[in-house]
């Protein structure tokens, strides 16, 4: 736990850095796994640390904190929660389902590889690519096996899984808004990627553009906001308490502070155009 208080951006972001891998350090040591059904130790536990991964891969790159990016990464982290809520719903069974799912991808990834050889070899290191996947599918097949399936991988829409694991609000306040960013769709490529001609002759049509845009701490706000989140749920749903004030507590805290210091010195804050999400 870093225990000073941070004053400068970068040490604001690098003290949340640490504290995250605290955070899923000390979630981990709490909730050993249960030999009987691995597979739920491997998939939550791989999954919730992705969601860190994301919070901290967004936190450690201001670049990204605009409308171009940040959704991107954003709607990644609304993914991850809503699968995350709706696996410890039933955690055994839906655990082995998104293994064996992930792993007639990666056999039909390795089907399409085959194919694309078209009779010739393939090249050393061809070969060696396509050899480790297989292995890798291989070495769990006895334990996960089941046949390539096209749909979607708990059977159901996000938006389903969504309603039944309680968290419809974040679907729609959250996973749908983001998508249009992360899917290139019309409301988000005629809001951030055209802008009206000036010409009155021209009828207003839309002229494209690519604008660079000032970084906005909000968006880094937002991941460590959705981390807290699928971590809340896990430590609620396995009944561990960590004791410690968490890492959006701490960033928030610090921010504060950091903005109060600020002020007294006549220096603009960075977080005063905060958004919600
Ligand atoms: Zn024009």
């Amino acid at each position: 736990m870093t225990t000073e208080a941070p004053s400068t951006l970068e040490d604001v972001l690098l003290s949340y850095l640490d504290n995250v891998n605290e955070e899923i350090q000390a979630s981990m040591a709490l909730w050993p796994p249960d030999f009987t059904h691995i597979q739920v130790h491997e998939v939550i536990g791989g999954m919730l640390a992705r969601q860190a991964t994301l919070a901290k891969e967004i936190a450690a790159a201001p670049s990204t904190w605009n409308g171009h990016t940040a959704p991107i990464l954003l709607r990644a982290m609304a993914d991850v929660h809503i699968n995350l809520a709706w696996l410890m719903l039933d955690p055994p069974a839906r655990c082995l389902k998104y293994i064996s799912f992930g792993l007639g991808q990666a056999k039909l990834e390795l089907e399409h590889r085959r194919a694309q050889l078209e009779g010739r070899d393939p090249t050393d290191q061809e070969a060696a690519m396509m050899d480790g996947l297989e292995q890798w599918i291989d070495s769990q097949r006895a334990t996960f096996l089941q046949d390539v399936d096209l749909g979607k991988w708990s059977g159901l829409s996000v938006r389903d899984m969504a309603r039944e694991a309680d968290c419809i609000d974040f679907y729609n306040y959250v996973y749908t808004p983001f998508s249009g960013c992360a899917h290139s769709m019309w409301q988000h490529v005629a809001a951030y990627n055209l802008e009206m001609c000036g010409n009155p002759l021209h009828r207003h049509h839309r002229v494209p553009m690519s604008p660079d845009l000032e970084p906005d701490v909000s968006y880094m706000l937002l991941a460590a906001k959705y981390w807290d989140k699928s971590l809340s749920v896990f430590s609620s749903t396995f009944g561990l308490d960590r004791g410690a004030p968490s890492a959006r507590k701490r960033l928030l805290a610090a921010i504060s502070s950091a903005a109060d210091t600020a002020e007294a010195e006549g220096i603009e804050d960075p977080a005063s155009e905060n958004r919600d999400g």
